[in-house]
């Protein structure tokens, strides 16, 4: 029997990948995002593996109310990835209150609030995987990503207690912390066009941005790839 996995931000960039990725393997995604619209083609060409929902991951009501509603009809979640989030960046001195604050509700309190709902059913059957998206912006900082990476380094720390938390109750805990990776994470950004010109030339974009159109690397296939894999690895390695 396949997999049934719950994926946010799955309509573009690795949540896509993943989603693709699962499906290929032949399981069952739930795929989320808030324009859902974008994951028409992928539930047109496999309409029995994957189920298009509309999920803002800032929106915790919404979010227990969606992993009730996936328990009820497919039994169970056996992956979820918490993937949805978006580029941020800005000198630490004009990054608002508003800015870090709904940073923190992507990459922070929705993934903690999936956490949440999806764990007792996971507890009770005593098996299920956690996989975190966070970055390599999780483990070191340059300048512009004060914001980003704050979040970041927090899912971290988040999700470090919980690989202790939930292996002792058979559930893996998998953190990724990819470098540059060619979505579209960066298109919105929020930043100025100085600024954006100036993000271009630093650690994480650099690659990113001078790679875009080519092969390789940053694919988010590879990525995709990788992470599946390191489910499936005895024993799940804490990092990737
Ligand atoms: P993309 O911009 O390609 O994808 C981001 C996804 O998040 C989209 O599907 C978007 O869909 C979704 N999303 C954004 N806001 C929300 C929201 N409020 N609720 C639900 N979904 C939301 O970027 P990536 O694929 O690169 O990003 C995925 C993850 O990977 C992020 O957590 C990012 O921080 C991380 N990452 C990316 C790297 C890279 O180089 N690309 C490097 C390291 C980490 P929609 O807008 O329709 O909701």
């Amino acid at each position: 029997m396949g997999k049934v996995w719950l994926v946010t931000g799955a309509n573009s960039g690795f949540g896509r990948a993943i989603t693709e990725a699962a499906v290929a393997a032949g399981d069952v995604v739930v795929a989320t995002a808030r324009r859902v619209e974008a994951l028409s083609d992928l539930v047109a060409a496999h309409p029995d593996q994957v189920e298009a929902l509309t999920l803002d991951v800032t929106d915790i009501a919404g979010i227990e109310a969606t992993v009730r509603d996936v328990v009820s009809r497919h039994g169970r979640v056996d992956v979820l990835v918490n993937n949805a989030g978006r580029g941020h960046v800005g000198a630490a001195e004009e990054t608002t209150d508003a800015e870090l604050r709904s940073l923190f509700d992507l990459h922070v309190f929705g993934p903690a609030a999936l956490v949440r709902a999806v764990l007792p059913a996971m507890r009770a059957r005593r098996s299920g995987a956690i996989v975190q998206m966070s970055s390599m912006s999780g483990q070191m900082s340059f300048a512009g990503f004060s914001a980003y990476s704050a979040t970041k380094f927090a899912l971290e720390g988040f999700s470090e207690a919980l690989v202790a938390e939930v292996r002792p109750l058979g559930i893996k805990v998998l953190i990724v912390e990819p470098g540059a990776f060619r979505t579209s994470l960066m298109d919105n950004t929020g930043a100025s066009e100085e600024i954006a010109d100036y993000a271009e030339t630093v650690g994480p974009t650099r690659r990113m941005t001078r790679t875009a159109g080519g092969a390789e690397p940053g694919d988010p296939a590879r990525a995709a790839a990788a992470i599946l894999a390191a489910l499936n690895a005895e024993p799940t390695p804490l990092r990737l």
